[in-house]
Formats: C-alpha cells, sequence, structure tokens
C-alpha cells in the first residue's frame, strides 16, 4: 500500500486564518566559499545553496518542503536549526532570534527544536544502546533526574510503537523503519515543539513509509507538533503537508496551502514536478501531453542570471532571462515566482493533472 493511501487528509489542520508563528525564517542565505580546490569546485568559487529564503510555521502546523535533489531544501533545514549558520537573513524560533543567542541559550532552545534525519542508521551511534542514545536528549536539557531515565525512556519506545526492551539493544540489531523509530523517539524526548523531518522515509521500504508517516500523524496530534517535512516525493509531502514550499536551486518558487497548490500549480517547475509523479493507473491520467522538463539542474556555482528556471522553462522569454521573478501572490497565501504565472497556470507546459477533469 502506498503511504498516500495509508493516510488520510493532512496532517493537521491550520487553513484559512494563519496562527501566530513558531518559527519565522526571513532571507535565509547560505553560502559555502570553497577554501581548497578539487575534482568538482575551484579554489574561491562560491556554492549558492540557499538564497533568500522566507517562510513562517505556526505552532502545529506542517510545511512541506519540497524540490529535487540539491535544491537546497535539506541545507534550509539545518540551517533554521542553526547547525549551520546562515551566511545572512534571520530565524526567528518562539519570537527569539537564533543570531542573539549565546552558546548555552541556543543549545537550551534546542531542545525545543528538533530534527529527524533521512538515514536511520547511520544517525545512531552504533557503539551505545538504544536506551543510551534515547536518554542523551534527556541529560544534556537535564529534563529527567536520573532515577527516572529509564521509565521515561521506555515512555518514548512505546509512544513509537517499540517494545520496553529495545533499550538494552544496539541499532545494528533493528530494520530500517526500526531505527527511525528510535530517531523519532530520541528527537521527541527533549519534548520539543517543532521537528524538521529531512526525507524522514526516503530510505525506507515503500512497506514501511506508510507505517513511520503514520507515526508522525499520530505523534503530531498527541504531542502538538510543528513540522517541516522535507523531500522529494509530492505524493508524501502531499499528505502530510498543511502548507507545500517548493524550492528550485536554492530559492523557493512557489508557497501555498496544500489544497491550493496541488489543484492548481502556477509555476511551470511545480508542474514539472507533478508531472513526474509516477501514475499507478495511466488511464486515470490521460491528458499528460506536456513536455518533460529536460537539462540538468544549472551548477549552483554560477546560478543562472534572472529566473533561474529560465534554462529549462518552455515558456522562458528575454524577460526571464534577463530580471529576476519575485514571490507575488496569486491567491489567498499562494506565492509565485514567475512573471507569467497566471498564464502558466493556464498553459500547463508540463501536461495535465488527473484533478483537470
Ligand atoms: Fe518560466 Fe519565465 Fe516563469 Fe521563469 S519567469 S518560470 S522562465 S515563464
Amino acid at each position: 500500500m502506498s503511504p498516500s493511501a495509508a493516510l488520510g487528509p493532512g496532517a493537521s489542520q491550520v487553513v484559512g486564518e494563519r496562527q501566530e508563528a513558531l518559527l519565522e525564517v526571513d532571507g535565509l542565505v547560505v553560502h559555502y566559499r570553497i577554501t581548497g580546490a578539487g575534482k568538482v569546485f575551484r579554489k574561491h568559487e562560491t556554492v549558492h545553496a540557499v538564497d533568500g529564503v522566507s517562510f513562517d510555521l505556526a505552532p502545529r502546523e506542517t510545511l512541506g518542503l519540497v524540490g529535487e535533489s540539491g535544491c537546497g531544501k535539506s541545507t534550509t533545514g539545518r540551517t533554521v536549526l542553526y547547525l549551520e549558520r546562515p551566511t545572512s537573513g534571520r530565524v526567528r524560533f518562539e519570537g527569539r532570534d537564533l543570531s542573539e543567542l549565546t552558546p548555552g541559550e541556543l543549545t537550551a532552545l534546542r531542545s525545543r527544536m528538533q530534527i529527524v534525519f533521512q538515514d536511520p542508521i547511520g544517525a545512531l551511534n552504533p557503539r551505545h544502546t538504544v536506551g543510551q542514545l534515547i536518554s542523551e536528549p534527556l541529560r544534556v536539557h537535564d529534563l529527567v533526574p536520573k532515577a527516572r531515565r529509564r521509565e521515561r525512556v521506555e515512555e518514548l519506545l512505546g509512544l513509537v510503537g517499540l517494545p520496553a526492551d529495545a533499550a538494552s539493544r544496539f541499532p545494528h540489531e533493528f530494520s530500517g523503519g526500526q531505527c527511525q523509530r528510535v530517531g523519532i523517539a530520541r528527537a521527541i524526548a527533549a519534548e520539543p515543539a517543532l521537528l524538521v523531518l529531512d526525507e524522514p522515509v526516503s530510505s525506507l521500504d515503500v512497506s514501511v513509509q506508510a507505517q513511520i508517516l503514520q507515526l508522525l500523524v499520530d505523534l503530531q496530534e498527541r504531542l502538538g507538533l510543528a513540522y517541516l517535512f522535507i523531500a522529494h516525493d509530492l505524493a508524501v509531502v502531499g499528505e502530510m503537508s498543511d502548507r507545500v514550499a517548493v524550492m528550485y536551486l536554492g530559492k523557493i518558487v512557489e508557497i501555498a496551502e496544500r489544497d491550493a497548490l496541488y489543484a492548481r500549480p502556477h509555476h511551470p517547475y511545480t508542474q514539472a514536478l507533478f508531472s513526474a509523479v509516477p501514475v499507478p493507473d495511466p488511464a486515470v491520467r490521460t491528458g499528460r501531453d506536456g513536455a518533460v522538463v529536460s537539462g540538468e539542474v544549472p551548477s549552483s556555482l554560477s546560478p543562472p542570471p534572472g529566473c533561474r528556471f529560465h534554462t529549462r522553462c518552455p515558456l522562458a522569454q528575454e524577460r526571464c532571462r534577463a530580471e529576476e521573478p519575485s514571490l507575488e501572490p496569486v491567491g489567498q497565501g499562494h506565492e509565485v515566482a514567475c512573471h507569467f504565472a497566471e498564464a502558466a497556470a493556464t498553459a500547463r507546459p508540463f501536461g495535465r493533472l488527473a484533478t483537470d477533469g
């Protein structure tokens, strides 16, 4: 069963009126200056990993961040937690500007914002037992007295669907899905308000993906978590998210409430992502007669001028090569970075969707 089929509609209901933001990201830029020459990069070149990303996230909300590999979505996820320092831009969490915090204040605040990684096995220290791994944040943030830590670890194992005796075993004794459950237990141990979920199911078997996604939905409802859900799979993102932001080459090119984006994607790149989603029954989508997105993603060492998608966009015109489009509203809470957004929404250069009728 596909994850999409296993889950109901969006994990939480944050639609219509926006709540006060838990997380505010404003003009985030992450550039890496190359300091040593190699086969891929030359010395003193700059990798433009993230280039001016802004969004907010309300308590209990899920924002999906989607795009091809290398578009900057994982870097964005790590940087909003200040696991990496941004080159410029601001991140505010629960009203506090992370750039103004001392290292001690930042460590304390990290208990409220945690991450779950893509590689569940690689993310766990193989020399530590599951009990040691899950109790580490309890110890670091001094959340539970030492005498009660074992009991709390067993509670957390129960929350993620693992038996209490898992605490005395090592990561190599578990499957990938079970290791991801351990990773989730460790992330929620610190009682966070925000989880960054960085491709949390993409390395798992399809049969296990739906179980982990359902676990995340259940935990969100039970613990009141907000999720920044990073993935390249639009079907998974659509099931999990209240809103969706589409990234291309370090920038958000479209952001909207899930239903609005999936019903009428405006940006040609968003449409291209939809056109690439596998269709189990070709009969349900008869009109996929548009172009296939061609060409490689341009190098983040030298992003194209103007619209970064112009080298692959069938609708590109002279203006696109010269002038960079900014995110502009096309509907309530729906913003698109394309000079010809309305025309693109109608033209559908990458084919029509099953929902078009
Ligand atoms: Fe295509 Fe031009 Fe829109 Fe960019 S601005 S997506 S090149 S139509």
